[in-house]
């Protein structure tokens, strides 16, 4: 990547595409692509955001957004999606579903390989957590968090690697809250959605999630990395993004405080 080529980036003088880690990714050149133009460190101690769900978001400019990708990695769909994002030079979050992780270990390394971030969305997609007894929907959570760590870097520990978390069908409660903030577990609802559970045709897909976007002009955006109809349109959303003026910001967890000696 030659220096040029990162001009296009705004706000930060680090061309993010640069620094893929790969032979294909090495070759890309990202003169004229969305790219990526900000990394936003997230202290997730705390951490509650997403209009549709909370009161408050991330402290996003206006036209600035953040891709996230749930329920993957699945092969077929989450292989176009990365695709599809490499050639904008754009990275995103995926929230993984632990046995999909486990199924898949190679895909959600090729997630981060590819510079993307890998948060957690349960063990096994309870629809909801909410809706089943605490324990069991604390085991589901924990066996999700060990399963993506451990098919992801080989091991678990005590904290997960990233920090992050996304309920499925954004069923929290408020002793489920509590307890993913005792853990130091960020919680991301979402902003605006795509409404891809809903069949529909990438074009019609395209359509809902442009109009949805100008009309909040930035925010969280839930996609679907399972869904036929996402992958598909998303070179065409990414493209339009460019085309509009909206800017991709990619959140990591900020790392966490140490304690000051004595
Ligand atoms: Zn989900």
């Amino acid at each position: 990547m030659s220096p040029a080529a990162c001009r296009v980036v705004l706000f930060l003088s680090v061309c993010l595409g640069a620094s893929l880690t790969g032979a294909e990714a090495g070759a890309q050149d990202c003169t004229g692509k969305l790219g990526t133009s900000r990394v936003m460190q997230v202290d997730p101690v705390g951490l509650q955001v997403g209009t549709k769900h909370f009161p408050q978001t991330l402290d996003l400019a206006d036209r600035e957004v953040v891709l996230t990708f749930d329920d993957g990695p699945l092969p077929g769909t989450t292989p176009a999606v990365l695709k599809a994002l490499a050639r904008e030079c754009v990275r995103a979050t995926f929230f993984v579903i632990g046995r999909n992780a486990a199924a898949q270990p190679d895909l959600l390394r090729r997630e981060i390989a590819e510079g993307h971030t890998v948060g957690h969305h349960s063990m096994t997609h309870p629809m909801t957590l909410a809706d089943i007894p605490y324990d069991k929907a604390v085991a589901d959570i924990e066996k999700g968090i060990k399963a993506d760590d451990k098919a992801a870097y080989g091991a678990s520990g005590t904290r997960p690697r990233v920090p992050f978390f996304r309920f499925p069908g954004f069923g929290a409660s408020p002793e489920l809250l509590t307890y993913l903030g005792q853990r130091g577990i960020g919680v991301f609802g979402a902003d605006l959605w795509a409404s891809d559970w809903n069949p529909m045709t990438p074009e019609e897909q395209l359509a809902l999630v442009l109009a949805r976007l100008d009309h909040a002009g930035r925010g969280i955006i839930l996609f679907h990395d399972t869904r036929a109809q996402t992958a598909k349109m998303l070179p065409a959303f990414l493209t339009t993004l460019r085309e509009r003026g909206y800017r991709v910001v990619h959140i990591v967890p900020a790392l966490p405080k140490t304690a000051t000696a004595p």
